[in-house]
C-alpha cells in the first residue's frame, strides 16, 4: 500500500561514521520531513550525567535522570540540540562526550527512557530518524529501513576530515581506534545491539559520493509513497 510522504517514517541505522547524519539531513531537507538524530539524545543525556558527576556505568541513575530532562531540537545545520533549554549543540560533539554517550547507551534503563521519547516523536510521522536501533527497536514498522555501511578505514577517514573542517585537532589512528571501540560496544551490547534488520536495505556509502547515496534512498522512498 502506498503512503502519503508527509506521514512517512524512514529509519536509518549503521555504525559511527557511515554518513547517516549527512544523508538523513539531506533527505529531510529535500523531502521536507523532520529529522530525528537519536544519537544526539544519548549525547545530551551523557553530558547531563557527567555534569551531575554520575559515572557512565550508573545505568539506573542515568535512566532516572531522563525523567526530569528535556531534550529538544531546533532547525538548521548543524541541527541545534537543547538540553533543558540550553543550547548544547557543540558541547555534545567532543571526543569525551562521544565516548560517554557510547558507554551510557549500553544500559537498559537508559535505552528504555530514550526509546520511549523517540517513539513519541516518530509517532507523529513525516520523519527521517537515524541511530543504531532505529530500524530494529524504535521504528521496526518504518516504511523504509536502511542500513548504511562503510569500511572502518573509510569511516575513520571521513571523521578525521570532519574534525579538520571544524578546526579540531585529530589523529587518524586515534579516531580509527575510537570508532572501533564504539563499534564493538554497539555490536556486542545485550540490549538492542547494532544489527541489520531482516527487511532493511543495505546501502554501501564507502567511496560513494553523498549525492548518489541520497539518490539511492530517494528511490527506495519513492517506491513506497504515492
Ligand atoms: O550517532 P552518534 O555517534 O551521535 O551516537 C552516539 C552514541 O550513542 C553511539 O556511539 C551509540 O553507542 C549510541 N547510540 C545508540 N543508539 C542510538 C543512537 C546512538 O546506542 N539509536
Amino acid at each position: 500500500m502506498s503512503k502519503d510522504i508527509s506521514k512517512i517514517v524512514v529509519a536509518i541505522d549503521g555504525p559511527a561514521g557511515a554518513g547517516k547524519s549527512t544523508v538523513s539531513k539531506a533527505l529531510a531537507r529535500d523531502l521536507q520531513l523532520s529529522y530525528l538524530d537519536t544519537g544526539a539524545m544519548y549525547r545530551a543525556l551523557a553530558l547531563k550525567a557527567s555534569r551531575e558527576n554520575l559515572r557512565s556505568d550508573a545505568g539506573e541513575e542515568i535512566g532516572k535522570l531522563m525523567e526530569n530532562t528535556e531534550i529538544t531540537f531546533g532547525t538548521g545545520d548543524p541541527q541545534p540540540v537543547f538540553l533543558d533549554g540550553e543550547d548544547v549543540t557543540s558541547l555534545i560533539r567532543t571526543p569525551e562526550i562521544s565516548e560517554a554517550a557510547s558507554a551510557i547507551s549500553a544500559h537498559t534503563p537508559v535505552r528504555k527512557a530514550l526509546v520511549a521519547r523517540q517513539q513519541k516523536l516518530v509517532a507523529i510521522g513525516g520523519v527521517i530518524l537515524e541511530g543504531r536501533d532505529a530500524t530494529t527497536v524504535i521504528a521496526p514498522n518504518a516504511d523504509v529501513k536502511v542500513f548504511l555501511t562503510a569500511s572502518l578505514e573509510e569511516r575513520a577517514k571521513r571523521r578525521t576530515i570532519e574534525f579538520d573542517q571544524k578546526g579540531q585537532a585529530s589523529d587518524f589512528r586515534e579516531v580509527r581506534q575510537q570508532i572501533q571501540l564504539r563499534d564493538h560496544r554497539d555490536i556486542t551490547r545485550d540490549d538492542s545491539p547494532l544489527t541489520v534488520a531482516p527487511d532493511a536495505h543495505i546501502v554501501e556509502s564507502g567511496g560513494v559520493p553523498v549525492e548518489l547515496v541520497v539518490q539511492k534512498l530517494k528511490e527506495l522512498i519513492n517506491n513506497v509513497v504515492n
